[in-house]
């Protein structure tokens, strides 16, 4: 049985009455000196470093202190009121309070050793680990009373682990965001190991090394030894080897090619939910979820904003001042259906339309992804073109229309108020 004896303060070389600031500066001392940046392959350096800093981590924290001043050593799974009662039941040796003496009846006062005893039953935590033991050394409740809880019971290394959820953002085209369509894309993402079927072991077990198969190991508690669940197994005393394949995660990473359904009117920054298709789980634990975010790509002429489509559309001055019927484009198909490109219909452009001034097309925009036959609009804005006169006839017909219109656009600006 392995059995471990720990010596913060002396690793640390500080009194047992060293306060916390005294703690924390002898360990920086030591660190500066022991560190593995500053001792490169150096085996022992490393092995000291790794030494004083488990010493300051028990020591610095007031509550792990406490219980290693009490017990002599420190797990997680102490109980600090455990300790306690440990530590006031008497630490020190003298039989008292209804303890029971050792077998072998080594006499008062002398310094208990409890090697050999079993303490199985005290280790009745949470899980049943079916030690079936317990009473079995003929000690009675009095012990559990002293010990019962101190040892929480070792957690099993591993259980099923629920997939985590995965988020891909997904590029699509213009044209596939409104009419729909398919859309691939490769993804990474763990799957169930084929070789261990995601229980992360293979074959059959075996004694476990590290208690060779009794499930307990022995820790030392000031001058006492006592027997606390083993670590390695989690006290069933068996072990298992590691799947190779998954390295023993239980999930190996794989690209897997996707292909998944754009609803036509999808918008840019949708999130589309796959159920299952995230991560897998371990152990039949379920596969988190896989998020798409659509990024919906632009076009040169068409603007999406919401369902809405808008559209800058060029008109003549004579166009703009005469009113007319123009062809714009549209998103709809053209007549030949050629898919990746828009049509275009009549637009009437009233007589007197200005630069700027914008033009509702209804029911001309994006069908709505979520309202069953809904449309959205396509919006022209109008943009006035000045013809580049250079014949004399045009400039003379120009300058005519000036005398005939000599309106100041400008008279209202330069009224003042
Ligand atoms: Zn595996
Ligand atoms: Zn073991």
């Amino acid at each position: 049985m392995a059995t471990q004896t720990k010596d913060y303060y002396g690793a640390l070389g500080v009194k047992k009455t060293a306060t916390g600031e005294e703690i924390r500066k002898a360990f920086r001392k030591l660190a500066r000196k022991y560190h593995p940046d500053v001792n490169p392959g150096d085996k022992k350096a490393e092995e000291k470093f790794k030494e004083i800093s488990e010493a300051n981590d028990v020591l610095s924290d007031e509550k792990k202190r406490k219980i290693f001043d009490q017990v002599g050593f420190y797990s997680d799974n102490i109980d600090p009121a455990t300790a306690e009662a440990y530590a006031r039941g008497g630490g020190a040796a003298g039989g008292g309070g209804g303890r029971p003496a050792p077998r072998g009846g080594a006499g008062q006062g002398a310094p208990f050793d409890f090697d050999g005893f079993d303490f199985s039953g005290f280790q009745g935590g949470a899980e049943p680990q079916g030690s079936g033991q317990a009473g079995g050394g003929g000690f009675g409740g009095s012990f559990k009373d002293i010990f019962g809880g101190m040892f929480n019971g070792g957690r099993q290394a591993r259980g099923p682990q629920p997939g985590t959820d995965l988020e891909y953002q997904v590029q699509v085209d213009f044209w596939t965001s409104i009419r729909g369509g398919v859309t691939k894309l490769e993804i990474q993402r763990q799957e169930q190991c084929p070789t261990c079927k995601g229980r992360a072991v293979t074959g059959g077990s075996m004694e476990c090394p590290e208690c060779h198969g009794s499930g307990q190991v022995t820790q030392m508690g000031g001058r006492m030894k006592f027997n606390i669940q083993c670590p390695k197994c989690g006290g069933t005393g068996k072990v298992q080897n590691s799947c190779r394949t998954c390295d023993g995660a239980g999930v190996v990473s794989r690209r897997e090619p996707l292909e998944f359904r754009i609803k036509p009117g999808t918008r840019d920054g949708q999130r589309i939910r796959l159920a299952g298709k995230g991560n897998a789980g371990t152990e039949g634990a379920p596969a988190g979820d896989l998020y798409l975010i659509i990024k919906v790509g632009t076009h040169r002429l068409f603007q999406r904003v919401g369902d809405d489509v808008h559209v800058t559309v060029p008109v003549t001055i004579m166009e703009a001042a005469l009113g007319a019927k123009i062809d714009v484009p549209t998103i709809d198909m053209p007549g030949s259906g050629s898919p990746g490109e828009g049509g275009h219909t009549q637009l009437k452009i009233p007589p007197g339309t200005q630069t700027g001034q914008k033009l509702r097309m209804r029911e001309k925009g994006v069908p709505s992804a979520t309202r069953e036959g809904a449309r959205g609009d396509q919006i022209v804005e109008v943009k006035v073109v000045v013809p580049k006169v250079q014949d004399e006839r045009s400039k003379e017909i120009l300058r005519e229309l000036q005398k005939l219109n000599p309106d100041d656009p400008r008279a209202e600006m330069l009224a003042g108020d």
